[in-house]
């Protein structure tokens, strides 16, 4: 009998990773091509297309649906617009030129709404209706799920919660303005407050002796488990902002959870204790232990392609 599925595909600036996704969120056939081949998005498309139907012909399989995550990805429309990583310029209606090109659904989103989309399908997230995914990886993505669905908004594009401003006249943000959660609270923006931090702090560290381009969340977080103490100053300041955003978040949608993913959620313990303490600590009292603070349940490999799976199996399933 053939097995039901759908094409998850993840277009990131430099790769753009496919899957083939069962029902149960298992990835049983994988392809890949590369975003910067095609700086014409008709060409892109050609090549997308090619792949998804060599995947899908790999085996007794029935394609129901077809889901992109995509950055700056506009759910309503299925368009990309003004991403700054992608050659494409302008607004690109992508879902429906892949949806011309295979004569099947496709749906699209941004990355961040897709990792929300697996988690609550595939991941930690099942039987929950209310919950929250920020990744942390550049920059902070998010994905905010209320009454089991995902919060679009009227424009297609709410939840991009790493650019609420924590600090009017902060830091400077990619999106033009300053001070935004992403600027702090990110792999990137702990690499700038560890920056900072090594003016301001008198501390003999081995994060003195490393080229500051050279720095990654990586190494702090290494250097923090090694007691490092600007590394875990860093790590104790990013969890504190954190706290803030997260409180600030529990206030307006009273989630069951929050899902740390990606890039500086890896640092385990380090980022969770301190951000776990600080919640509790400035959380509004009738909110107090409402909101669980978890690791994602997603394996990170195979995150961005089951939550674009995970869209087109919602959608199909409507
Ligand atoms: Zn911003």
């Amino acid at each position: 009998m053939a097995i039901e599925i759908a094409v998850g595909i993840d277009i990131g600036g430099t790769n753009t990773v496919l899957g083939v996704v069962d029902r149960e969120g298992n990835v049983i056939e994988e392809g890949a091509i590369r975003t910067t081949d095609f700086p014409v998005v008709e060409d892109f498309v050609k090549a997308l297309s090619g792949v998804i139907n060599d995947l899908s012909g790999k085996g007794d399989y029935n394609l129901r649906g077809i889901g992109i995550g995509a950055p700056n990805g506009n759910f309503h429309k299925g368009t990309i617009e003004l991403a700054p990583n992608l050659e494409w310029k302008g607004i690109i209606p992508l879902a429906g030129m892949v949806e011309k090109s295979m004569g099947i659904p496709v749906f699209l989103t941004n990355d961040a709404n897709a990792a929300a989309l697996g988690e609550m399908m595939f991941g930690g997230a099942t039987g929950m209706k209310d919950f929250i995914v920020l990744t942390l990886g550049t920059g902070l993505g998010s994905g905010i799920v209320v009454n089991g669905e995902v919060i679009y908004g009227h424009t297609g594009f709410a939840g991009e919660y790493g650019h609420i401003i924590m600090f009017p006249g902060g830091r400077d943000c990619g999106c033009g303005r300053q001070g935004c959660l992403e600027t702090y609270v990110s792999a990137t923006g702990i690499v700038r407050t560890v920056q900072w931090l090594l003016g301001e702090m008198r501390d003999e560290s081995r994060l003195r002796e490393i080229h500051t381009r050279d720095l990654t969340s990586r190494i702090i977080a290494d250097a923090a488990t090694n007691n490092d103490p600007i590394a875990l100053e860093a790590f104790d300041y990013t969890a504190e902002i954190l706290a803030y955003a997260i409180v600030n978040a529990i206030v307006v949608t009273s989630p069951e959870a929050i899902f740390l993913f990606g890039g500086l959620s890896n640092a385990g313990s380090l980022l969770f204790d301190p951000v776990r303490k600080y919640v509790d600590e400035f959380i509004q009292p009738v909110f107090k232990g409402t909101t669980s603070i978890l690791p994602s349940g997603i394996p990170e490999n195979n995150a961005a392609v089951l939550g674009s799976a995970a869209l087109a199996w919602k959608e199909y399933s409507k």
